[in-house]
């Protein structure tokens, strides 16, 4: 095995054991929710390793991004799901269609008609989330909590496949309020399942519901372009080895 092979390895196992004891502090077990790998910035020699650790699903936040990296990587691993955690633009509807398993950031009217025609063009049907401005920030993705439950209706009814609800909470300030009211909504419009929690913040989801976490620094590493986020992949990154 190579260093990058082990470190990827041990990173996988480390978030796995941290899932495990969060899901047993809500009832379930870490094979019950769902690990996804966020590998935007990450290049192919850098995803290879979590693969070959036993990693499949994967998140990326932007389309053309992952256009240039993933059908390669899924020409040498068959088995890979590739999920779309970034905003989307509707004329990059058809492109997401054709690329992503799951969409996780449907937020409004023009982009449900977007993928509604998408879907129907490519007679594929990509189950959906809807993502949810959670904290009403000005700049963030996500549809307005008021009106939520109006786009959940319209997507039913443009019979694109829901699966839940996602969100991204406030940076800087304790999520668990956050991540309870979106399970909240969720349940009351009978969705099952909760896309929440990043590194710094998913075992909190998971106590909380999550069954979805998109993890990226806990897993590659810290990413060279991102902002730094304070404590998050915190106690994950161990150099310890040589000692
Ligand atoms: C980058 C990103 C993540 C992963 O963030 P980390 O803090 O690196 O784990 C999760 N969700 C979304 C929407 C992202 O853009």
């Amino acid at each position: 095995m190579t260093t990058d092979s082990i470190e990827a390895a041990d990173r996988l196992a480390q978030v796995r054991d941290a899932m495990g004891r969060a899901a047993r502090l809500s009832g379930r077990t870490a094979d019950d929710i769902r690990l996804i790998a966020v590998s935007k910035t990450q290049g192919a020699d850098a995803i290879r390793p979590l693969i070959e650790a036993g990693q499949r699903v994967f998140g990326e936040n932007r389309v053309q991004e992952a256009e240039s990296k993933w059908p390669g990587l899924r020409e040498e691993f068959a088995d890979l799901a590739l999920h779309l955690v970034g905003q989307l633009q509707s004329n990059k509807a058809g492109d997401a269609v054709a690329l992503f398993d799951v969409i996780h950031s449907l937020d409004r009217p023009s982009l449900l008609t977007a993928l509604a025609k998408a879907m129907d063009a490519a007679g594929k049907r990509v189950p959906c989330y809807i993502q949810v401005n959670i904290g009403a920030e000005e700049q963030k993705g996500g549809c307005a909590i008021a009106d939520t439950p109006a786009l959940i209706r319209a997507a039913r009814d443009a019979d694109i496949p829901l699966l839940g609800l996602m969100c991204v909470p406030p940076a800087d300030v304790e999520p668990a309020p956050f991540f309870a009211l979106l399970a909240k909504m969720a349940r009351e419009e009978g969705l099952e399942r909760l896309s929440m929690g990043m590194s710094g913040d998913f075992e909190t989801a998971i106590m909380l519901g999550a069954t979805d976490i998109r993890v990226g620094t806990a897993l590659f590493g810290e990413r060279p372009a991102a902002r730094p986020t304070p404590g998050s992949g915190r106690g994950m990154i161990r150099n310890s080895r040589a000692g």
